[in-house]
């Protein structure tokens, strides 16, 4: 964690703008620009917890700031201390605090034991430049909060980040989310982190999503998720490039000798554009793409040198393997369109499912042709396993949308989310 102060701007800045503003402070707007009012509410958070009030964050800073962007605190429970005396120092729930620590007499706490106290506000930032590291904070404090969150890899990125999957539900029916093979369209991230958060809170305290009981398709079902599937190039596109980066100087080559990736850059941190790197019509895809004059890496739309040849991809293709899914959606941004099919390979449901897919979330169905068709994830998913996969293009307006559109894009879409994974049972 670098040192922000006054001047300082970017995602990191933006991230703990949020995380204030989630717990209480006035920080003006959350716009990754650390200006007076920023300023002012870092002081106070700096004088509640006894630290030298300089508006600075620096490690002193950090320390207890870090559990405020995870979403808990961890508390060593004293004498006399109880679940609801807790809650009521932490403004919480006791119902959550209990959630977060199975194994926990919550009638006869141990004096010493470190408990995990849920802050009163959601993890998940819906407000921020989603970046790598904030997912991960996000998934951790999920985890956290919710212990039956199963969590694992699913490979690697180009940079070695690792792809992590989230898997909810306990049933035999499987289903497949993933979002963000494009670096432009990581709001898909954040739209598929929500309707984590959303479903596993549903989960745990026996509420209703969208109006549904949850408990039969937890025990039915399991959603796999990859929230982020191109994480290199999603901090591309929000942080900028970073000298330190292995691909510095063939980056600015492969982006026209531009430094600015911010509004052009759908590929991986290689140039290679992994929606277009499946095998299905990779050929077409490569042909295509050359007519456009499109033959190296670059920004958008080179399907690499051969089919599945970027880690993304293969992780993405293992991991939809073992999985056996009998759904998938891939999200990607923008135009409030379906696509489905893949060269007339998906079976009879797809085309049944697709349309009440539409119906709730009102974004129309297509049958995908093209080059948007070749070599995708969907494509591949499609003629792999015929079995019905879509593409959900979220949003409107051009990439990257900005955050302010994620409330009524994850309203769009959070029916669409359940009745997907309902609909792998028929
Ligand atoms: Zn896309």
């Amino acid at each position: 964690m670098r040192i922000l102060r006054l001047g300082s701007a970017g995602s990191d800045v933006m991230e703990v703008q949020s995380a204030l503003k989630k717990a209480g402070y006035s920080v003006g707007g959350v716009d990754g620009i650390f200006g007076e009012q920023t300023k002012k509410a870092v002081t106070e958070f700096q004088r509640r917890f006894g630290l030298e009030a300089d508006g600075v964050i620096g490690g002193s800073t950090w320390r207890p700031l870090h559990s405020f962007l995870l979403g808990y605190d961890v508390y060593t429970v004293r004498m006399g201390d109880t679940v609801y005396k807790i809650a009521r120092k932490y403004k919480t729930d006791p119902a959550a605090i209990i959630a977060a620590n199975p194994t926990e007499s919550p009638e006869n706490l141990m004096v010493g034991s470190r408990i995990k106290v849920p802050y009163d506000y959601d993890v998940v930032s819906t407000d921020v430049n989603y970046t790598y590291s904030i997912m991960m904070r996000n998934i951790s404090g999920l985890k956290a909060r919710y212990p039956f969150l199963q969590i694992g890899t699913a490979g690697y990125s180009v940079l070695g980040k690792t792809l992590f999957y989230i898997k909810m539900g306990a049933g035999p029916h499987h289903v497949f989310y993933n979002a963000a093979h494009h670096a432009l369209e990581w709001i898909t991230s954040t739209v598929l982190m929500k309707f984590t958060e959303e479903y596993l809170r549903a989960r745990a305290f026996g509420k209703q999503l969208k109006g549904q009981d949850l408990s039969g398709l937890w025990s039915k079902t399991i959603i796999y998720i990859v929230p982020m599937v191109n994480p290199d190039g999603v901090d591309l596109v929000i942080d900028g490039l970073s000298s330190s980066n292995p691909y510095y100087s063939s980056l600015i080559r492969w982006n026209n000798g531009s430094t600015d990736f911010s509004h052009n850059w759908e590929a991986n941190i290689r140039g290679v554009d992994i929606n277009h790197n499946y095998d299905a019509a990779w050929e077409e895809s490569k042909e295509a793409a050359e007519a456009l004059g499109i033959t190296g890496p670059g920004p958008t739309r080179y399907s690499g040198p051969y089919p599945v040849s970027e880690p993304e991809t293969k992780a993405m293709v293992r991991l939809t393997r073992n999985s056996g899914c009998s759904l998938a959606l891939a999200y990607h941004s923008q135009g409030e369109v379906i696509y489905r099919d893949f060269m007339d390979m998906a079976p009879p449901q797809a085309k049944t499912i697709g349309l009440r897919l539409s119906e709730i979330s009102g974004y129309a169905l297509e049958k995908a042709s093209g080059i948007s068709s070749y070599a995708g994830y969907k494509d591949w998913f499609t003629k792999e396993f015929r079995r019905p996969g879509y593409t959900v293009e979220v949003g409107r307006g051009v990439n990257p949308l900005p955050i302010s559109q994620l409330a009524h894009i994850y309203n769009d879409n959070t029916g669409m989310l359940l009745y997907a994974a309902q609909a792998s049972l028929k």
